[in-house]
C-alpha cells in the first residue's frame, strides 16, 4: 500500500468524536494534523486549524498567505481550505466553522493563545486534550503505517550493527552520539530525535543523553537512539560492553533480556497495556532487581516517537491489532551501570511482531 487515505482518516476521527460525545475537533499544526491530512506547516502565532465537525466537510483554516501551500499539500484530500487575512480576527473566522456550544477535542500542542482566543469568542464551548478525549486516534496504525515503522526500525538496526564496529574505549560519549546521529541520517532518517550514550555509571540514569565522560574498558554502555524516517519514528536500545563483562554484568543483562522477551511474548489482542508492564516487571522482580526498574515498560510510536498507548501500571486500555509501541525494560544500578533493551513491537491478530531485529545478546565492543 503506497497511498494514504486522508479522507478516511478524517472520517474515522469524526466518528470517534461523535462516540466520545464531542461536538467536533480543532486540530492545530503538529502530529495530529500531519496524521489527519498530511499538512505540516511551520507553527507560528498565525492561526492554522483543521476543523472536523461530524456531518460537515473537513475545513482547514489558514493564514491567507499560506493558502497556496496548504492547497498544494492537501492535494485531492476532501478538505475545504479557507484563508483569513492579516488584520482580521482569525478566532471569529474559526468560530463561524464551529457549532456555538459543546465540548471539542483540541490538539495537545495547540498554543494557549489560540485556545484562549477561541474560548473568548465562543464562551459556551469547552475543550479536552485530544490524547485524553480520543487516546486511540493515532494509536491504531494501518498497514501503510506499520510498514513505515518497520522500515524506520530496520534502518535503526543497521545503525546498531555499524556502531558496534567503531572504537568505544578512550572516546567520549558525545563522539559515539555524533556517530549515531550521522548513521541515522546516512540510513535514511530525516530527523534525529535522540542519541543516548550512557557509559558506566551514566547508564544508570535512563534519561542521560551523552556527555564528556571518556568511555573505559570494562564499561557497560546503553545506546538508545531514534528519529523520523519518511515521517515515522524509530526508537531502539541495545546495551553493549567494552571488553570482557563480569559475571554480574552478564546476569543483569540476561535478566533484562528475559524480561523483554517475556513482555514481547505477552503481546496479543485484548491484553491490557498494564499486563505487558507487569510481565516485564515480574521477571526483574523475581531476579531481585525490582527496585531498579524505575520506568514504565513502553510507549506508543508513530508520527512521533512518544505517544499513546503507554504500557504502564493503571493503563487498562486493551491492545488492538495495529498498535505499535516500545517494549523497553531496564535495570539501573545507581553509581554503577544500567542495562536497557528496547524494540518497537506491533500487535497483530496472533501476537507481537518486532520491528527491531538486531542482536539482543550482550555485544562486546572494543
Ligand atoms: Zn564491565
Ligand atoms: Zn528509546
Ligand atoms: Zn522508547
Amino acid at each position: 500500500m503506497t497511498h494514504v487515505d486522508y479522507a478516511e482518516r478524517m472520517a474515522r476521527a469524526s466518528r470517534a468524536a461523535v462516540d466520545a460525545g464531542l461536538a467536533g475537533l480543532v486540530v492545530t499544526p503538529g502530529p495530529d494534523l500531519v496524521h489527519l491530512c498530511g499538512y505540516q506547516p511551520a507553527t507560528t502565532e498565525r492561526l492554522t486549524a483543521l476543523v472536523l465537525v461530524p456531518g460537515s466537510t473537513p475545513r482547514l483554516l489558514v493564514p491567507i498567505l499560506e493558502r497556496p501551500d496548504a492547497q498544494a499539500a492537501l492535494g485531492t484530500a476532501a478538505t475545504e481550505v479557507s484563508g483569513w487575512p492579516d488584520g482580521s480576527d482569525p478566532y471569529l473566522t474559526l468560530a463561524e466553522l464551529l457549532p456555538p456550544g459543546g465540548r471539542f477535542g483540541v490538539s495537545d500542542n495547540a498554543w494557549a493563545m489560540h485556545l484562549l482566543g477561541l474560548q473568548r469568542t465562543l464562551p459556551d464551548t469547552t475543550y479536552s486534550a485530544l490524547s485524553e478525549a480520543l487516546p486511540m486516534l493515532r494509536a491504531v496504525k494501518d498497514a501503510f503505517e506499520v510498514e513505515r515503522l518497520a522500515a524506520a526500525g530496520a534502518a535503526a538496526d543497521a545503525c546498531f550493527e555499524k556502531i558496534t564496529e567503531v572504537r568505544f574505549a578512550g572516546r567520549r560519549e558525545r563522539e559515539i552520539a555524533a556517530d549515531l546521529h550521522a548513521l541515522l541520517l546516512e540510513n535514511g532518517h530525516s530527523q534525529v530525535d535522540f542519541t543516548i550514550v550512557g557509559s558506566g555509571p551514566n547508564g544508570a540514569n535512563p534519561h542521560h543523553e551523552a556527555a564528556d565522560r571518556i568511555i573505559e574498558d570494562g564499561d557497560m554502555v546503553v545506546l538508545d537512539f531514534g528519529g523520523l524516517m519518511d515521517g515515522y519514528g524509530s526508537d531502539t536500545t541495545r546495551t553493549v560492553h567494552v571488553g570482557d563483562p563480569t559475571p554480574e554484568e552478564r546476569k543483569v543483562h540476561s535478566v533484562v533480556r528475559d524480561a523483554q522477551q517475556a513482555a514481547f511474548d505477552a503481546v496479543r489482542p485484548g491484553a491490557a497495556c498494564q499486563d505487558i508492564d507487569r510481565v516485564a516487571r515480574a521477571v526483574i522482580t523475581e531476579a531481585g532487581y525490582g527496585e531498579y526498574f524505575i520506568h514504565r515498560t513502553g510507549h506508543g510510536i508513530g508520527v512521533t516517537t512518544h505517544e499513546p498507548p503507554y504500557l504502564v501500571e493503571g493503563e487498562h486500555l486493551p491492545l488492538v491489532p495495529g498498535m505499535c509501541f516500545s517494549v523497553e525494560p531496564g535495570i539501573y544500578l545507581p553509581g554503577r551501570f544500567g542495562v536497557r533493551i528496547e524494540d518497537i513491537v506491533t500487535c497483530t491478530e496472533t501476537g507481537g511482531r518486532r520491528l527491531n531485529n538486531s542482536d539482543r545478546g550482550l555485544r562486546i565492543v572494543a
